[in-house]
């Protein structure tokens, strides 16, 4: 990260009045973390802050205070706008509405395109959250328990409970530091990754039931059918691809979650040795060498049949 540039970027933001803080489409906790963080913490300020998501809150994060806030659309005009978490502009949805090019896009995704006008990006942060517990306090951005509940959820639900292979001791100690100013760590790790829906626990069923296996290579397949009969009211795979990827001798675990508007969402997991965000990029999509997503047109089992050819080619499986 270079410490210039973000400190250029965060004293324009200390002067600005009104604030866009977005983030992306199908937003996950850090997604929504950062985005309620960075809100309340320029609120506190005394700046008027929109916090907007093109699909707006999801239920599952509601808990958060703050979620009340999220829009699903901006109105006004704005001094300055930030995009959050968000690898490329097309994540962003129809977030930013007819805003021109953004300010600010904080991120850690390696793949990031780098449309704002200041790139903030740090591929060694574990979360968008954990760049904004360094740098808000850093530039005197006051991290009230509400600020540091957001963030701290945001660097849990991306770290997967500060297991995944990219945690650092630097994540920790920022960790820490919003349990001291009063982050809940159990109430939010219990929240945002131990406990789902009866109906979640019957859609993984579903998913389970077809489960296969090629080498090194894993799969679930989730149809829209599936969703409609266990009730399931999301349009994810209920975070069945973390359960996919404990399993023993999956080097890569994919899932394939139908969608409604003739898209699949492929979701890919790996092992250090292999680097899937290069498999997702393929897709238009991107990630992380050991995470990353893709949103492919087309029929089901012809993208899962070429999803599964293209991975294994490319990762030498
Ligand atoms: P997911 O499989 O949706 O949990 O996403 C895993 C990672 O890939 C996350 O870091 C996402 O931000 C990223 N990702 C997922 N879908 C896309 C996409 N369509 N375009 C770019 N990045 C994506
Ligand atoms: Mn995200
Ligand atoms: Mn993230």
């Amino acid at each position: 990260m270079d410490e210039r540039l973000i400190q250029s970027a965060f004293r324009e933001l200390r002067s600005a009045k009104h604030v866009l803080v977005v983030s992306h489409i199908r937003p996950d906790g850090d997604a929504v973390g950062s985005l309620i963080g960075l809100g309340l913490s320029l609120q506190n300020l005394g700046k008027e802050v929109q916090m907007v998501l093109s699909d707006g809150m999801p239920k599952i994060f509601r808990h958060l205070p703050g979620s009340d806030q999220v829009k699903h659309r901006p109105t006004g005009s704005f001094d300055m706008t930030l995009v959050l978490d968000c690898s490329d502009i097309e994540r962003t949805g129809s977030s930013l509405s007819d805003n021109p090019i953004p300010d600010v896009n904080l991120d850690h995704h390696p793949t990031n395109t780098g449309f704002a006008r200041y790139n903030l990006v740090d591929e060694k942060a574990v979360a968008t959250s954990e760049i904004l517990a360094e740098y808000l306090p850093k530039f005197g951005f006051p991290i009230s328990k509400q600020v540091a509940d957001a963030l701290l959820f945001g660097m849990i639900t991306d770290t997967l409970g500060f297991r995944t292979n990219n945690m650092t001791p630097k994540a920790l100690q920022l960790a820490a530091q919003l349990m001291e100013v009063g982050g809940d760590l159990p109430r939010l790790y219990q929240r945002g990754l131990l406990s789902r829906t009866f109906e979640a626990a019957l859609y993984w069923g579903a998913g389970l039931s077809g489960l296969k296996r090629d080498g090194r290579m894993l799969w679930a397949t989730l149809a829209l059918e599936d969703r409609r009969i266990v009730g399931y009211p999301g349009n994810d795979d209920a975070d069945l691809i973390s359960l996919l990827s404990t399993i023993e001798g999956a080097d890569v675990a994919i899932m394939f979650v139908e969608q409604g508007n003739g898209h699949v969402k492929v979701s890919w997991r790996s092992q250090p040795e292999f680097d899937v965000s290069q498999v997702a990029l393929n897709f238009g999509g991107g990630g992380h060498a050991a995470a990353a997503g893709a949103s492919i047109k087309g029929e089901l089992n012809d993208i899962q049949a070429n999803v599964l050819a293209i991975t294994k080619s490319i990762l030498e499986l």
